[in-house]
């Protein structure tokens, strides 16, 4: 029946732009549902608020008699904005965020009440983590787990609820989401550019990692999107005939915003805006209906929670504009596909972007320095970089010879290439004055502060410098930024920590300068990782070749980038940095694995049904309709009739081949299924549901959209693309 369809698109038709009041405007709504510095002052004791600073800025422990003073503060402070409710959230495993609420209503005897929230409620809560994946780790260690308050990152309300961003642990200690090991991280990156950054700055006692990231989406009316059981159950299309249409103008990217979806952005903003993300562009992007919103960049952990955040809100706030979002990176075939770009940098307590050119030598000598350390650790752990962006969902994006490419490669412009050739030249060991004049002069003193060909050009390099900063492109729409920051920072870590130690044994047993013990590390550098480095067209056949020869990893599907998430090296990298125990790792990894597994098995139920249900009961309608008109023919025409039937009777043919296509697809599907879900060993299952199950896909997909096109559009009951996509 096509009943929903059209239903739907009538819905759609009729819809008017939600309005929505400007009202305040958007530096007044700043931070206002934010427990930030200032409601902090205004609510706390002076000690509890110089504790709360001092574990923001130096990761010191909040005393257990000030969380009580804090508590309160928060907790006055969450009254008079209305919240009746707090919870500890906190992002766990799954890729979404949780919360478990509870009021701040206590009972005290004699039939009275009060509003209370005690410091230990603050510090420590005990959610139910059994139904949270903890890949193992729960079976094999302590089955119970707490969230634990991470005060660098302010608390805030939403709704009636006070939300306190926590860490969740095993009572052995191991990290149960994705904030644990970001911290930890972020923590390594600190140390090891702070002790870097002194070489250059003695004043420099802390280095932030700073992330901005641009967080593309799809929005599909909400009536359109609940007709189709694929968006609604998988948040992609797994089957639907391309429209005629699609992006060859280029018109939705030039465009002015639709009015449905810039009501929608405005009252997005404004609730950004009170939860203090500082959200400031908003553009179409190539595809129709698909966007983007990126904030200006954060602290790492920050930045994290606040992405986390926005796509909650986006989804709840897209739901009064009658609007679903899809975050998958790949919703619809043959358009454009969503990404979230992750632009990282390293900047310090002194306020200097360390991966920004500056005016000097000497500050260009440090931003060399950062710059070739970030693209030696790229090189060095390229294959874990890959598998900390590898999901079934972004596997329809990398790999799908299109931009950006399965292959990770750093593109930094032919400027700072010029100059990286000029410092490969420098002498070995000890430089002559003239050589090191010369070099500051013309080589490092002659980078531009604005880098010409470091724009957005480039867009096919997984990772990319922009000029101030590197541009993660790879990363997917829908993953929480947490998982490849922290590889991130924890690789660039490990690779300043090693610069560090090499440049001091040169100084100590070779009695060199600092800036010639400097050049000469950083010239090595620069030739260990020129395999990394490529200016070109990231994808196409041509730099599968190319990057084969050069012996970088090109893993195509998440079960095969996911094995460097446990390879030696990683083990060796995160132990080694105190990031992640063996335990951890592994726990991580399975639960990637079997998440993988479970997205292609529901994909295969999904798509099983709606073919089985939906596609070939009206492919039989439409052919009963033919087998009519065949039949009223011939009684007419007698045996003439095949002269006017011959369309018809093709057609009737087509739609049996198509049909029974489908169906032995199906089967096999679910033979193919069947067979992997007997495999124990869960990277097995994985790779078994990646080659026999998924390919089959395809197969019933490509019998399916023909039959689109055949069948009669009146009784057709999948909304379509050009529906999905063109409506406004
Ligand atoms: P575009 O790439 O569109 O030209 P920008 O260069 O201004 O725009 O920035 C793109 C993104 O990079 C923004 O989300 C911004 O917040 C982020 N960004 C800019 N500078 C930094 C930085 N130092 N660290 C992290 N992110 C940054
Ligand atoms: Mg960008």
């Amino acid at each position: 029946m096509a009943t929903l369809r059209f239903n739907a698109v009538k819905a759609s038709l009729n819809r008017e732009p939600v309005p929505v009041e400007e009202g305040e405007r958007r530096s007044e709504l700043f931070g206002k549902n934010v427990f930030n510095e200032s409601a902090m002052r205004q609510y706390l004791t002076r000690d509890s608020f110089l504790s709360v600073m001092d574990a923001i800025e130096n990761g010191t422990k909040i005393e257990r008699h000030l969380a009580d003073h804090i508590s309160t503060g928060m907790k006055e402070w969450a009254i008079t904005k209305g919240a009746t409710h707090y919870t500890h959230w906190f992002q766990p495993l799954t890729g979404a965020t949780a919360e478990k609420h509870d009021a701040f209503f206590e009972t005290i005897g004699n039939g009275q009440a009060i509003e209370k929230f005690a410091g230990n409620q603050l510090v420590q809560q005990e959610p139910d983590a059994s139904s949270f994946p903890s890949g193992g780790i729960r079976n094999t260690f302590e089955t119970r787990g707490y969230t634990a308050w991470d005060p660098t990152s302010p608390a805030f309300i939403y709704g009636t609820t006070l939300c306190i961003p926590t860490v969740f642990v095993s009572y052995t200690g191991e990290a149960l989401d994705y904030k644990t090991p970001l911290l930890r991280a972020l923590q390594a990156v600190d140390d090891a550019a702070t002790e870097v950054a002194k070489y250059f700055d003695k004043n420099v006692t802390k280095v932030n990692s700073t992330l901005g990231w641009e967080q593309e989406y799809f929005l599909v009316d909400s009536a359109m999107a609940a007709s189709r059981p694929d968006i609604s159950l998988a948040g992609r299309t797994l089957l639907g005939h391309t429209a005629a249409k699609g992006q060859q103008l280029d018109d939705h990217y030039f465009g002015s915003i639709p009015s449905r979806a810039l009501n929608f952005m405005r009252q997005l903003e404004k609730e950004c805006m009170l939860l203090g993300i500082p959200v400031k562009t908003r553009h179409n992007e190539v595809a129709p209906n698909q966007f983007e919103l990126a904030p200006i960049f954060e602290e790492t952990n920050l930045a994290v929670d606040h992405n986390s955040l926005l796509m909650d809100l986006m989804q709840k706030v897209a739901e009064k504009h009658h609007f679903k979002v899809l975050f998958h990176e790949k919703p619809f075939a043959g358009v454009n596909g969503s990404g979230k770009h992750n632009n990282w940098s390293l900047s310090t307590n002194t306020g200097v972007n360390l991966l920004s050119p500056s005016s000097t030598p000497m500050k260009n000598l440090r931003f060399l320095t950062f710059f070739i350390n970030t693209i030696k650790a790229v090189n060095e752990h390229e294959a874990l970089l890959r598998a900390s962006i590898a999901s079934a969902s972004n596997d329809y994006r990398l790999g799908a010879n299109e931009a950006p490419p399965s292959i990770i490669s750093v593109f930094i412009g032919s400027q700072l290439t010029k100059v990286l050739d000029e410092l490969e030249k420098v002498t070995s060991g000890k430089l002559s004055p003239e050589e090191k004049t010369d070099l500051k002069l013309n080589v490092v003193g002659k980078i531009p502060e604005i880098l010409l060909d470091n724009t957005d050009r480039n867009r096919t390099s997984a990772f990319a410098f922009t000029g101030n900063k590197f541009e993660f492109r790879a990363v997917g729409s829908t993953a929480n930024c947490a998982n490849p920051m922290t590889v991130l920072n924890t690789i660039v870590a490990k690779q300043l920590r090693e610069f560090k130690s090499k440049v001091d044994l040169l100084r100590s047993e070779k009695k060199m300068k600092k800036d010639d013990a400097i050049f000469n590390v950083l010239r090595e550098y620069i030739k260990d990782s020129k395999r990394i480095r490529f200016e070109g067209d990231g994808y196409g056949e041509a730099w599968e070749k190319e990057a084969k020869k050069r012996g970088l990893s090109n893993s195509k599907n998440t079960p095969e980038a996911l094995k460097a998430r446990v390879s030696k090296k990683t083990i060796s990298l995160f132990e080694g940095m105190g990031i992640m125990s063996k335990v951890e790792i592994e726990a991580r990894h399975a639960i990637e694995l079997e998440e993988y597994t479970m997205r292609i098995q529901i994909e295969g139920r999904i798509l099983g049904d709606i073919a089985r249900n939906h596609i070939i009961p009206t492919a039989i309608q439409y052919q009963n309709i033919l087998l009519e008109n065949v039949q009223g023919l011939k009684n007419i025409y007698g045996t003439d009739f095949k002269k006017f039937a011959g369309e018809q009777m093709e057609l009737i043919e087509k739609i049996s081949e198509h049909i029974a296509k489908i169906n032995k697809g199906i089967t096999d599907l679910i033979e193919a299924r069947k067979t992997a879900n007997k495999i124990e060993d869960i990277d097995k299952k994985a790779f078994a549901y990646c080659e026999t199950v998924k390919p089959y896909f395809e197969t019933i997909r490509y019998h399916c959209d023909k039959l689109e096109l055949l069948v009669d559009d009146e009784i057709w009951p999948m909304t379509k693309y050009r529906e999905l996509l063109f409506l406004k």
